[in-house]
This record gives structure tokens, C-alpha cells and sequence, in this order.
């Protein structure tokens, strides 16, 4: 009976630690409150602090009638979708990073399952970092591509498995985080580029989820900072996190943006995202190049943590907003962000599958809205 091994399998899942559950969480600004116990949210993606700033969704609301505000698009943007806000959305990202032409998705998760395997077939080779998202790993999956994983940020491993391959197959296509999710660490983008510049059948694929809004003077992400964004061939961000909205968008050449729209099955079979969605994205945008002191402020925070867990003993891979405090055990994982808890700071446990067996660890994900202060008393509670 399959309904014995699920519940089977669920009991195994609670033995190892890794259940899974919905928490009943009450949202408060900044804190959330779970049980009672009310806490400063350190788990939150919201990494300039946008979704709490209660006057920028005043400012925006202003800017709306019943009319105007179309809380659905009805259709895909290939039938009747198409509102005029997708394309302005468009044109203005276009023109952020400098570039020929983008394309918007309704989430990450479509972005990333839906492009690679769009663009690759049977010829193609994807070569991805060991620690790509999930939503990748689902993308290559569903592609008719071969692909080997590199080891994590492994340069001279890929160079060679480039120079083995390019022969071999038809395209190479490169994939990898600019900033990783759950290291907090990064990719070398510049590094990259070289490499794919010294053949002519390798492409880029570079997803900035964690970078976007964060990074880069005016905030485009780590290739702005690594001025880059026009040697990346698929330069993909998320709306949801920094952005404080939902979506995602690619950055590419007009000829990528065609092939995807006639081709890209998760844009094509799906109702487009609401216009007013779209109208807030657009709205956030505009104000992303002013608030580069939310991003020094993020970093210096970020820095001082880190500093901190190194000098307890934790081993630190991270050069940015996230941090994560590797423990090993799942189960001491868990006991130490319970201890955060009660002491009022909301630190997750990120356990297997999500993380390698025995990585497992807190996972701070900082904003822009704390404080100095509430570091150091956080890093006061953390034990060395
Ligand atoms: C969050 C995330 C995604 C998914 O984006 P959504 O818009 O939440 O679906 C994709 N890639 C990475 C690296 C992410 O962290």
C-alpha cells in the first residue's frame, strides 16, 4: 500500500530530524511571533528591508485607481496577457543593466526550470557548481542535456572539464549562483567569463536570486560588481527577495529573448503574473539605485557576524548577507536555533536534503533592518 510507506517514510524523516512542517508564524514587521514568543526575524529574504516599509507601499498606492489596480492578467502573456506594464517592466530592466533585452517569469522556480531546457538538447553539455539551487537541478533535469556537477567553485576543475569536452558536444553551458544560498559565498564571475571567452561554444548561466538589489552600486548584483553583465549569456534575478515582490526576470541577448518565448514551457503555460504585481516591481526598481546605504549597511553587519562566528571556532565560508553557522548534526542544528529562539531571535536550522549530510547549521539571513546592536547581542548569545 503506498499510503503505508509514505506514512513510513514520514516516520523516518521525524527520527533523522529532517520533518518538515508549516509554522503558524503572525508576521510583525520586522519580528514574527510563533507561539507567543515573539522574535526579530533573522530568516527573512527581505534584504534591504523593502517588504516592511510601510511608506513605500503608501507612495505606490497612491499611484493606483480601481482601474488601474488588476490584481490578475487572465491569460498567458501569449494569448491575452500581454498588459503593457510586462514589456515597460522589461525596457526598464533593459536599460538598469545596459543590455539588449529581457524577459520576465512569475518566480525563480520557473526561470530556472523552464530556460535550460529551453536552450539545451541532446548536443548540449551543462557543467553546474555542486551547489546550484534546487529549481536549477530541476531545470537541468527536465533538459535533454547531459551535465556533470563541479566541485563547489572549483575553477580549475571546470577548466578542464571544459577543454576535455568542447569537442564533444555542440554547446557547453556554464551554470552557477553569483552569490550560493546556503554558503553565503561566491562565485568568480570574472573568472568565468575568461573561461567561456576562450571558446566559442560556452555559455554563461549566472542566477543572482541572493544578489540582486543587494550588490553592485546601483544594486544589479555581483556582476555589476564584477562588471560583467554583458559577457553572461543567461543572467537571471529573482523579485521575491530583495526586491520585496515576486517574479523573476532574465537579462540577454533579443535573440535568447525570442527563442525563450517560442520555446520556454513554464512562460508559454501559465496565467502571466498580475499586472499590479508587476506595476509594484517596477515601482520598487525605480528607487533601487538610491539605497546603496541599505547595502553598505547590510555588508557591514554581515562582516561583523561573521567575524565574530570565525573567531568562535565556526567554519565561515560567507562574503555576504548570508551566514550561515555550520554545526554538523541536525539535531544540535535545531537545539542551538531553539536556544536563539526563546532568547528572541528567529535562526533557522537547515538540514539534508537542503544542505550536504553533517553540514547542518543556522542559517542567518540578514536585512537591512538590524541593527548593530542586535548583532552583538546576538553574537553574545552565540556560544564558542
Ligand atoms: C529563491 C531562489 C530561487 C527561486 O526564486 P523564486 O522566485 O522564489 O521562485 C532560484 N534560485 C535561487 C538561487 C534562489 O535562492
Amino acid at each position: 500500500m503506498i499510503l503505508d510507506s509514505i506514512n513510513q517514510e514520514l516516520l523516518v524523516l521525524k527520527e533523522k530530524k529532517n520533518y518538515r512542517s508549516l509554522p503558524t508564524l503572525i508576521h510583525d514587521g520586522r519580528e514574527v511571533i510563533l507561539n507567543g514568543q515573539r522574535m526579530l526575524n533573522l530568516s527573512s529574504n527581505d534584504y534591504l528591508g523593502l517588504a516592511n516599509d510601510v511608506s513605500l507601499r503608501e507612495e505606490f498606492l497612491k499611484t493606483m485607481t480601481p482601474e488601474t489596480f488588476l490584481p490578475t492578467s487572465s491569460s498567458s502573456r501569449l494569448l491575452t496577457g500581454n498588459f503593457s506594464d510586462y514589456q515597460a517592466l522589461e525596457q526598464q530592466l533593459a536599460t538598469m543593466f545596459g543590455a539588449e533585452s529581457a524577459l520576465i517569469f512569475n518566480s525563480g522556480y520557473h526561470a530556472n526550470t523552464g530556460i535550460l531546457p529551453a536552450v539545451s538538447n541532446a548536443q548540449t553539455l551543462i557543467l553546474a557548481d555542486k551547489l546550484v539551487h534546487a529549481s536549477l537541478i530541476d531545470g537541468i533535469r527536465l533538459s535533454s542535456a547531459k551535465c556533470i556537477r563541479y566541485r563547489h567553485n572549483d575553477a580549475s576543475q571546470l577548466q578542464r572539464l571544459v577543454s576535455e569536452n568542447h569537442n564533444l558536444y555542440a554547446q557547453i553551458i556554464i551554470v552557477t549562483e553569483s552569490i550560493f544560498s546556503m554558503d553565503g559565498d561566491k562565485a568568480d564571475l570574472c573568472a568565468l567569463v575568461r573561461l567561456k571567452k576562450s571558446y566559442s561554444n560556452v555559455l554563461l548561466y549566472v542566477d543572482e536570486a541572493h544578489a540582486f538589489g543587494v550588490r553592485g552600486e546601483k544594486g544589479l548584483g555581483c556582476a555589476e560588481e564584477q562588471d560583467c553583465i554583458n559577457d553572461i549569456d543567461f543572467l537571471v534575478g529573482t523579485f521575491g527577495k530583495a526586491i520585496a515582490s515576486a517574479g523573476a526576470y532574465i537579462v540577454c541577448r533579443q535573440v535568447i529573448r525570442e527563442y525563450l518565448i517560442n520555446k520556454m514551457r513554464t512562460f508559454i503555460f501559465t496565467t502571466a503574473l498580475p499586472p499590479v504585481n508587476i506595476q509594484w516591481t517596477a515601482w520598487v526598481l525605480q528607487h533601487l539605485s538610491a539605497l546603496q546605504y541599505k547595502r553598505t549597511h547590510l555588508l557591514r553587519i554581515s562582516e561583523k557576524l561573521k567575524t565574530a562566528l570565525t573567531g568562535k571556532g565556526y567554519h565561515c565560508p560567507s562574503v555576504s548577507h548570508i551566514v550561515p553557522m555550520i554545526i554538523g548534526a541536525s539535531e544540535d542544528a535545531i537545539l542551538q536555533a531553539e536556544e536563539l529562539q526563546r532568547k528572541g531571535f528567529y535562526a533557522l536550522p537547515v538540514r539534508p536534503p537542503t544542505v550536504p549530510e553533517g553540514t547542518s547549521r543556522i542559517r542567518f539571513s540578514l536585512t537591512a533592518d538590524i541593527t548593530e546592536h542586535e548583532i552583538d547581542q546576538l553574537i553574545a548569545l552565540i556560544n564558542g
